[in-house]
Formats: C-alpha cells, sequence, structure tokens
C-alpha cells in the first residue's frame, strides 16, 4: 500500500509559557514530521489492538468490498485524537490492497485542492481527511456529488460565459476523521454509509500496546512497568507510545539496567511531571480551579475557561474528555462537577502531600 500525504496537523496546545502539553493526544511538533513514517502504527487489522467492535463492522464490510471488487462505502472515524483513526485508514487500504491518499481539511480550502485529489485517482483508492468538520462549504458541496455519483461538477470560466461541466471520476472511499462528530454538517453526515467511533483504550489494551511497541524498538521491558505506563498514558496509543520512548531515553542517560523497570518508570514521568493516573499540570490547574475555588461545581465551562485562561473548545475537547473517561468529572447541567475520586487523587498528588 502506497500511502501520499498532504497532511497539515494540529499540534499539541501549548501551554502559557509556549510549552507544548506532554500528554496531550495531538501531535507534538516533533512528531508531525516523522507520523508518515511511524513505524509502530500497526498494519493489518489483526495487528490493530482493541477497538473491537469497530474492528469487526469494518472487517465485514471490507471482506464484501473485496468479494465484489467495488470500492468500500464511505467511511465516518470519529473518537477524540490520538485513537488510532489515521491507523485504521491505512490499515482498511493495506487490506483492500489499495492506495491511501492523507489530508487534511485545512490543506483543501481552495476547489483546485479537492480537484487535483479527486481527479487523479486510481479505482477504489481510499482519501483520509483529517479534522473533516472544518472542511469550507464550498469544499464540501464539491465533495458531495463527487461522493454519492462520482461526478465533479466544475464552474468553467467567468462571468457571463462561465458554464457547468461534469467529470465522471473512479469509485473512491472518503474515510472522515473527525474529533467533533456534531460540528459535522448534516448534508455530510449523511453521506457517509458507516459511521463508527473510536473509545479510549482500557489499561489491558494499552498494556498490550506498550509491549508491542517495546519490542518493535527492541526495548526491554517488565511486566510491572507496561502495567505503570498504562495506567499513565490516558486510554490513547499515541500517549503510551510518546511515554514509552521518553522513558527509553531517560533509561539511556540514567540507569545502568538494559531492562526498563518500575522505578525507571516512576522516575522519568516524575521528571515530566506525569502523575499516576496520566494527568499533568493543566489537569491539576483545572481540578484545583474547581476544588479550590468552587467547592467541586458545579460550575459553568466559561467560567473555567476565562480563569484559566484557555478556550473552552480546548477544555470541552481536550481536558475534559480523559477526566470523565476516569470518572473524575461530570458534565451536568448546571455545570463541570468534580467527583470524590478526583478530590481524593488531587489532595493525595498536592505537592504538600507528596513526601519525595
Ligand atoms: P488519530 O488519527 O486518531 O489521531 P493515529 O491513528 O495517528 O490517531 O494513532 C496515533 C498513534 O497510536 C499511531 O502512531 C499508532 O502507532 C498508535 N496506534 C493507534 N491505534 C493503535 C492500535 N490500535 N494498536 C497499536 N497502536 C496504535
Amino acid at each position: 500500500m502506497a500511502i501520499v500525504s498532504s497532511i497539515t496537523n494540529h499540534s499539541s496546545l501549548p501551554n502559557d509559557k509556549g510549552e507544548e502539553r506532554f500528554v496531550g493526544s495531538s501531535l507534538l511538533n516533533e512528531e508531525i514530521k516523522s507520523s508518515k513514517q511511524d513505524s509502530l502504527r500497526p498494519k493489518s487489522f489483526e495487528e490493530f489492538i482493541g477497538q473491537s467492535e469497530l474492528k469487526k463492522v469494518l472487517e465485514i464490510s471490507v471482506k464484501a468490498a473485496l468479494s465484489r471488487g467495488e470500492a468500500l462505502d464511505h467511511l465516518m472515524l470519529y473518537g477524540p485524537p490520538g485513537l488510532g483513526k489515521t491507523t485504521m485508514a491505512m490499515v482498511i487500504a493495506e487490506e483492500l490492497g489499495v492506495k491511501v491518499r492523507v489530508t487534511s481539511a485545512p490543506a483543501l480550502e481552495r476547489p483546485r485542492d479537492i480537484v487535483g485529489l479527486l481527479i487523479n485517482m486510481q479505482p477504489r483508492e481510499l482519501i483520509f481527511v483529517d479534522e473533516i468538520h472544518r472542511l469550507n462549504r464550498i469544499s464540501q458541496e464539491l465533495l458531495y456529488p463527487a461522493m454519492e455519483d462520482r461526478r465533479l461538477d466544475l464552474t468553467v470560466g467567468k462571468g457571463t460565459s462561465s458554464r457547468m461541466r461534469s467529470i465522471e471520476i473512479p469509485p473512491f472511499t472518503l474515510v472522515g476523521a473527525t474529533t467533533k462528530p456534531a460540528s459535522l454538517s448534516a448534508p455530510m453526515r449523511d453521506r457517509f454509509g458507516i459511521s463508527q467511533r473510536l473509545d479510549f483504550y482500557n489499561y489491558l489494551e494499552l498494556e498490550n500496546i506498550i509491549k508491542r511497541s517495546a519490542n518493535l524498538i527492541n526495548l526491554l521491558i517488565t511486566e510491572e512497568a507496561s502495567h505503570q505506563l498504562a495506567r499513565r498514558s490516558r486510554g490513547t496509543p499515541r500517549i503510551a507510545n510518546r511515554l514509552i520512548r521518553r522513558v527509553r531515553d531517560f533509561a539511556e542517560v540514567y540507569s545502568s539496567s538494559n531492562k526498563i523497570d518500575v522505578k525507571i518508570v516512576d522516575d522519568a514521568l516524575d521528571l515530566y511531571r506525569v502523575d499516576q493516573r496520566g494527568l499533568d499540570a493543566t489537569d491539576r490547574s483545572y481540578l484545583g480551579l474547581l476544588i479550590n475555588d468552587y467547592g467541586g461545581g458545579p460550575v459553568g465551562i466559561e467560567t473555567l475557561a476565562a480563569a484559566l485562561g484557555e478556550d473552552s473548545t480546548t477544555l470541552e475537547t481536550v481536558v475534559e474528555p480523559y477526566l470523565m473517561q476516569i470518572g473524575f468529572l461530570q458534565r451536568t447541567s448546571r455545570g463541570r462537577v468534580v467527583t470524590s475520586g478526583a478530590e481524593k487523587h488531587y489532595l493525595l498528588t498536592s505537592p504538600n502531600n507528596i513526601d519525595k
């Protein structure tokens, strides 16, 4: 399978000092360049760990498309960043034996970007569009007839002499990925035959991802250390892989052992200020504000955003999903509320209570 890429990725949000967020689930700037050749990406359904429901559905669709010799239905993948949407598109292309073109909505701003992408395709190819909810109206309207009738409607000429020309294009599969399915326009949403959500991974799945990645980079790691890393990976394979690489760097400098153990994991992640549940300074400021200044809530998102100097959408899409996932936060109609588990964790891990 060949991969053609013109992705312009959004990196993990920098904090107020301009530093990138180490446990943010989007790509860090240093990872953007290497993401296309990511050696840790699973290449088949078999290698892809977790997301069993999604895999089942897609395996059936891929087999059916192959047996009919047709293009796979257009597919929408949604869920938080770093869970494997791009990876899954590449796996599907590999399983179908076709090429995948990887791009993102910000790279498709002008009609000619879409035309360029669609006009040179081979039959049954995959086009992966990340952040598809950000496509502008003109680009979306060009895509509708392409997705439905394999037709590109182009306006040729200017002013009174302009006319519409339709060009037939080969059958193809659009794989759209989004972290915000609710922001997708209804006509766009309706054009996807399959729509699937990716969920956060459980500890066991993350442990298996960590063991697989460690093996691929020739790193020896104890069972307990893999387990510790899994607990701190925020349910996200991208973060798991990032933590492994940082722990490996740390061990190369500070350890004489050739095997990663729990002590190395703890020391390395203390240095990077990632706590036992994978929370970092941003999460802690968020929880601290709710607990110390608002008695645990409820508080409106706009109030929290203003107090933290963050944008409310960032809090909603980057900070809150994981806190809700681990049962630390509830979104209620009256505002955000922390749980007793969050308060306990916050107090136990606050600097005054850590005896190191
Ligand atoms: P997304 O497109 O959802 O932001 P990616 O597909 O880029 O996420 O995945 C992030 C990284 O996590 C990839 O580089 C890949 O190596 C790893 N990864 C994702 N899903 C899995 C999985 N199911 N098994 C193993 N590794 C995975």
